[in-house]
């Protein structure tokens, strides 16, 4: 970036910087609203009239490193890996992860999570507490991003059985299904 010293007299007054922008704006809409009315009536199908994807009717699949909403992942039997231990919780800038603790039905695990909640309008999604669990029990692979609607708080706290379901979903139906159903619901 130029400094002002070195700016010349045109750069400085800023007028034909204003214009210039608003030459290169008022073509892409002038072009974008040609085209769709073209296409409209049949006409010019093959030139792209926008250049932003239309989401939700297009979209860009996420990345392979993607950081998304959360999962609780599953032990073969279907019941939860988490062992109630709170490094995630402990671990969590947001304090947004809330556990409850019992004893576990299966002898050879201390405990297990009778409650497990994340409140995602507090989550940062920064992954830490991925990084903190010692049993990959919880992970941010599911390729969806967070719920962006509701109707009060408690529409934006995960349970225990929402994290379990994912990791369910993902399992029978790959790694979309979760954002697959997600834009099928925007529809809806
Ligand atoms: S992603 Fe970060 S902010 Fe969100 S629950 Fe995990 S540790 Fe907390
Ligand atoms: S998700 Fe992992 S770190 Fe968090 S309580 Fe369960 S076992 Fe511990």
């Amino acid at each position: 970036m130029k400094r002002i010293e070195q700016m010349t007299f045109w750069e400085r007054i800023y007028l034909p910087e204003i214009l210039r922008g608003l030459v290169v704006t008022g073509y892409h809409f002038w072009r974008n609203l040609f085209l769709n009315l073209a296409h409209q009536v049949g006409f010019l199908k093959n030139r792209r009239s926008m250049v932003t994807v239309q989401y939700p009717d297009e979209r860009k699949r996420y990345g392979d490193h993607y950081r998304g909403s959360h999962r609780l992942t599953l032990k073969e039997d279907g019941s939860v890996r988490c062992t109630s231990c709170f490094l995630c919780a402990t671990a969590c800038p947001a304090n947004c992860i809330y556990i409850e603790a019992a004893e576990s039905p299966d002898p050879t695990v201390e405990k297990y999570p009778a409650r497990y909640e994340i409140d995602t309008l507090r989550c940062i999604y920064c992954g830490y507490c991925v990084e903190a669990c010692p049993c990959d029990a919880i992970r941010m692979d599911t390729y969806v991003h967070p719920r962006i609607w509701g109707y009060s708080r408690l529409d934006f706290v995960e349970t225990k059985e929402i994290l379990m379901e994912r990791s369910r979903v993902i399992a029978e139906r790959g790694r979309d299904a979760l954002m697959d159903d997600m834009l099928k619901s925007y529809r809806s």
